[in-house]
């Protein structure tokens, strides 16, 4: 006999919802999540209607759950009383700090595919605290954010977040398993935070070098940069030769400080 739940939530695509229902995939999401220290602290972003959810609480870990759909939130804790106030029912984008943690702690989750990106620079604002994620995305964004130098897809999101996370791209997966499918493939990521404190160079700086740089991606830097009033002595630079996307992170951080250095020493 078939059993009809009745209670589940329709998928609302102004909100991303894709929801995974193939459970060996949820639990190699769930098992992906590098588990250092006892209790460590876990935030699930868009949890829906809990597939990962379901087995995040079997591990031994400080879980807290930020969903912006009313309905999910209300399914959620119906179906799992125990989550109680460590379900927050929110728009993750809008939290002004990621304080419900006293200190680290990894992010997971099966993200909205439409706020992915915006996603990663909370990420990135927040990167003293986040450790690592883990999560599923639209695969072309993923392989975005994994993609080395040299390659096509390496851009802006690639060099900030590498800058700070090394990335590996885990398992592909196809729309079949989620309900509705979405018209995409997808893939899950694991980020886990690099050994860098600091960039040791002006950080807003850096940004601004990348964006500009991969703004004008077909130019080579010297064109692409024209706009930050290089000093005469970086323009010269034969690393300007080249343009953005065949740069490696260590050399936008090692220009970063060239620019840095030479317009101090200009002021001077
Ligand atoms: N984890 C579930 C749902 C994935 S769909 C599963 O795998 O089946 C994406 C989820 O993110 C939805 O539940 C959606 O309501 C939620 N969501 C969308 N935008 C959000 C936001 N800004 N903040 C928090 N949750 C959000």
């Amino acid at each position: 006999m078939r059993i009809v739940r009745t209670d589940k939530v329709r998928p609302k695509k102004s909100l991303g919802q894709h929801f995974l229902h193939d459970q060996h995939i949820a639990q190699r999401i769930v098992d992906a999540l590098t588990l250092r220290d006892q209790r460590c602290a876990v935030l699930e972003i868009g949890p829906g209607m809990g597939v990962l959810t379901k087995y995040l609480i079997e591990k031994d870990i400080q879980l807290k759950l930020v969903e912006i759909d009313r309905d999910s939130v209300a399914y959620l804790h119906k179906h799992y009383p125990a989550l109680g106030n460590n379900l927050i029912e929110g728009d993750f984008l809008e939290l002004n700090s990621l304080d419900f943690f006293p200190n680290h702690f990894s992010i997971i989750g099966n993200f909205p595919y439409n706020i992915s990106s915006q996603i990663f620079f909370k990420v990135l604002e927040n990167r003293h605290q986040v450790d690592q994620v883990v999560c599923m995305l639209q695969k072309e964004v993923a392989e975005r954010m994994a993609a080395k130098h040299g390659n096509k897809t390496y851009g802006i999101l690639s060099v900030l977040l590498q800058a700070y996370y090394s990335i590996e791209l885990l398992f592909k997966v196809p729309p079949g398993v989620f309900t509705p499918p979405p018209n995409v493939m997808s893939a899950v990521i694991r980020l886990e935070r690099n050994a860098r404190q600091s960039l040791e160079c002006d950080e807003q700086l850096f940004v601004r070098v990348v964006k500009q740089g991969f703004n004008n991606r077909r130019k080579t830097l010297r064109n692409a940069l024209k706009n930050l009033n290089l000093p005469a002595e970086v323009v010269g630079l034969k690393l300007l030769d080249q343009r953005a996307e065949q740069l490696s992170v260590d050399e936008f951080i090692n220009l970063t400080r060239i620019i840095e250095g030479s317009r101090a020493a200009s002021s001077h």
